[in-house]
């Protein structure tokens, strides 16, 4: 690909690239604090202006406040929970009250090879797993399955890197927070919506355009009216980047990283008249199973709404394959495309 355009574009954008990541790597916490400080000031202005002017409280109390708890949660989660590393240990499930209970049906049995006992991998006859191919990362010497990657600013290999997050969230995207950061997206865009859908009497209000009595509320009038645009804005952007994310990505199964990829190999392989096949995709319902990790031999649908833990279907070292492939069709070995391309 390099030799497509003149090297000196390609310095100069990694140059741009590499400061930017620079910036936004120092730049993180700041990110975090402010996006706290949004969402705390958006869910007071919620539950103190609109909450009350609802109808029948008795289920729209319980159904803001869980909503309320799942925006809350995930932003907390994405934020704390590891991506998954390449060199750490293999992670066990959690006991506690907010991780949940994984389904418990007969038809499968657990992974016991390599001694990586019941760790979050399942055999099935449903789904084919097979273990993922290794290289060795030039610039941290991990040996890192399949769909793992480098990050510059974590400076360390992660599991299905997604991509670094410093906007908020100021980590990767991967295995072990990936759900979360979806599931984040989704409660961001539902929160925002309905503030948006329901807090537009008191928008009037807060404007002056109706004069009831004047503005009853602690908080100021104008910090209403800031978050409301702002839920406007947010409602609008967050819903189409997570629709584009859960239908393009998450269904195509295929992070950001490798819809890049793959859109190289697909032109490789019309050059050859093949059709490049990505062997990861089961198709849109397994593969949306698999992520939410909510398929047969998974997690409850529960664990969808509700701000619960739970542990992903695979360890990052395997991954569920299309029936007959034990790679991507029609590519073909030593074809892979690397992170390593930045090391010039
Ligand atoms: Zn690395
Ligand atoms: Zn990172």
């Amino acid at each position: 690909m390099t030799s497509l355009a003149p090297r000196w574009v390609f310095r100069c954008f990694r140059a741009l690239e590499r400061l930017g990541d620079r910036v936004t790597g120092a730049a993180g916490p700041f990110f975090i604090a402010f996006a706290i400080a949004l969402l705390s000031v958006g869910l007071v202005c919620f539950f103190e202006i609109i909450q009350p002017t609802l109808s029948y409280p008795w289920i729209t109390t319980p159904i803001c406040t869980l909503i309320a708890l799942n925006l809350v949660a995930h932003y907390f989660y994405v934020c704390t929970v590891p991506p998954g590393f390449v060199d750490e240990p293999q992670r066990a499930p959690g006991s506690g009250i907010l991780w949940a209970k994984r389904k418990r049906r007969g038809g499968h049995r657990a992974l016991t090879d390599g001694g990586l006992n019941n760790v979050g991998v399942r055999w099935s006859d449903e789904v084919n797993i097979t273990r993922a191919s290794t290289t060795k990362c030039r610039r941290c010497g991990a040996i890192r399955p399949e769909r793992a990657h480098h990050c510059r600013i974590c400076n360390r290999c992660v599991l299905k890197y997604d991509h670094h997050c410093p906007a908020g969230v100021n980590q990767c995207i991967g295995l072990h927070n990936e759900r979360h950061f979806v599931m984040f997206l989704a409660y961001l865009a539902i929160s925002t919506i309905c503030f948006v859908v329901l807090g537009y009497q008191k928008m009037w209000q807060a404007v002056g355009y109706v004069d009831e009595a004047g503005w009853p509320h602690r908080t100021p009038d104008v910090l209403y009216m800031m978050i409301y645009i702002l839920s406007v804005v947010l409602g609008l952007a967050v819903g189409i980047m997570f629709g584009w994310h859960l239908w393009c990505g998450v269904a195509a199964a295929e992070t950001s990283v490798e819809a890049q990829d793959h859109e190289m190999y697909r032109k490789v392989a019309k050059e050859r008249g093949e059709t490049f096949v990505n062997s990861f995709d089961l198709g849109k319902r397994k593969n949306l199973e698999l992520f939410f990790n909510i398929g047969p031999e998974g997690y409850p649908l529960y664990t969808l709404f509700f701000p619960l833990r739970i542990m992903p279907y695979t360890d990052g070292f395997r991954w569920a394959r299309k029936k007959g492939y034990e790679r991507h069709g029609s590519l073909r070995e030593g074809e892979e495309l690397t992170d390593e391309d930045d090391l010039e």
